[in-house]
């Protein structure tokens, strides 16, 4: 018997015992094809010698010393790397243990940043309804995933929301692309004025929605607008970058591809590629500004944060997918796996859309193609797909669930990005 509260409690998952490239074995001696990067995470696929090098030879230097005492070389240099990489003035790194913990982060400094510009009722954040943010208290109550919200709903913040950008469910027929832009920022704008200006810190929003609705790619436009109105109304633009982020898309950041500078960006995932816990949040010059100026400190703080030997492995991942060139691999090999995933599933019966961008792809299945009727919550398609092709050695990383009153199930596909085409 485990005694881990695992994520289903009837039943206790597999047991991982060894991991390499893109390949994880468990206790009974099955092997795994991970096409999904777990949820999309392992961008380099496991057991890399480069950043398993760079960990021990962490561990060995300095494995910890709390950032209340010391900063440490991998975390300097983890911090110059991405604000020399990153576009516009993103200078400033804050470093912690995941995608929730950042978005907490990101959610506390765009707060901070208001009460010291002495704007102290600016106090709410605008999101979107289907997207995801994290499990934490924060982070739950700004994503649109009522399931998980609903519990926990009395602890949370109020956050109104707004429709994302779904063209395949929400653009009507005959509409452009164009027009189902502007109606989504007019819809924007309208909540902006009824909450207040003066009351919005900031609106939050994935860049490509990952696990929520399926690695959904905004329309054409739809962020420049998005960063007009924030200009516009005072409000600073949060991107969630856990999933999309760190060249998942084909860029180092998903905006890139938008033409637009958020003022904070929220990372996880692919940073560390799994090989250790590590998230963090980029923000540009005129926030820390504010507050280096005003009372000289972010309230806040982690006994964990700017780990060492998560910044050396985050480090190490990041020089491996510049050195290899991987970027480009993932626009071209992503391409590539969205033609394969054409031929194979573009005429099935259930598969109604195949989207994404780079190498987050995911395929959303409908019980009628004409009509887009989503399967029926009671048959639980997700879980059946996850363990069939689990049966079968194969990772995928289906979703399903009611998000904002809609049914919809999807299985999102995010190999690693050295994935070869036969694999
Ligand atoms: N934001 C997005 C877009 C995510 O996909 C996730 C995790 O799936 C998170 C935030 C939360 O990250 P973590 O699970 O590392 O706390």
């Amino acid at each position: 018997m485990s005694h881990i509260i695992h994520r289903n409690l009837r039943r206790a998952p597999p047991l991982a015992v060894s991991a390499a490239g893109l390949t994880v074995r468990d206790n009974q001696g099955r092997s795994y094809l991970d096409a999904s990067g777990g949820a999309a995470v392992s961008s380099l696929g496991h057991a890399h010698p480069d950043v398993l090098a760079a960990m021990h030879a962490q561990i060995d230097r300095n494995a910890y010393a709390h950032t209340a005492f010391f900063s440490c070389d991998a975390a300097e240099e983890l911090a110059t790397r991405l604000a020399n990489d990153a576009p516009g003035d993103l200078d400033h790194v804050y470093l912690v243990s995941g995608g929730s913990e950042a978005m907490e982060t990101a959610l506390k400094l765009a707060r901070q940043y208001c009460v010291e510009a002495g704007q102290p009722k600016r106090s709410l954040f605008i999101a979107r309804r289907q997207s995801y943010h994290g499990n934490t208290l924060g982070a739950l109550a700004i994503g649109g995933n009522e399931w998980r919200r609903r519990p926990f709903e009395p602890l949370l913040i109020q956050v109104p929301r707004v429709a994302p950008c779904y063209e395949y469910r929400d653009r009507a027929e005959g509409q452009s692309t164009e027009d189902y832009t502007a109606a989504l920022l007019a819809e924007l704008e309208a909540a902006i004025l009824q909450q207040g200006p003066e009351n919005l810190i900031g609106f939050v929003a994935e860049t490509v929605v990952g696990a929520t609705a399926g690695a959904l790619p905004p329309t054409p436009g739809y962020f420049r607008g998005v960063r007009r109105l924030c200009d516009q109304y005072g409000l600073l633009l949060i991107l969630d970058e856990v999933m999309c982020g760190m060249g998942r898309t084909g860029t180092l950041y998903a905006f890139e591809q938008e033409g637009v500078l958020p003022d904070l960006v929220v990372l996880g995932k692919g940073l560390g590629a799994g090989y250790q816990p590590i998230g963090a949040v980029l923000a540009r010059e005129h926030v820390v500004r504010r507050l280096h100026e005003g009372s000289g400190a972010f309230q806040h703080g982690h006994t964990y944060m700017g780990h060492p030997v998560a910044a050396a492995a985050a480090l190490a991942v990041q020089k491996v997918i510049q050195r290899d060139c991987l970027l480009g691999a993932v626009t071209v090999r992503g391409a590539a796996f969205r033609r394969q995933l054409r031929e194979a599933f573009g005429n099935h019966p259930h598969v109604g859309d195949i989207r994404g961008r780079g190498m987050l792809l995911a395929l959303e299945l409908v019980r009628d193609r004409d009509s887009k009727q989503p399967f029926d919550p009671a048959c639980q398609l997700h879980a059946a797909v996850k363990e069939q092709a689990m049966t079968r050695g194969l990772m995928v990383y289906p979703m399903g669930g009611t998000i904002d009153g809609r049914r919809g199930d999807h299985i999102l596909l995010a190999p690693p990005f050295i994935a070869t085409e036969v694999e």
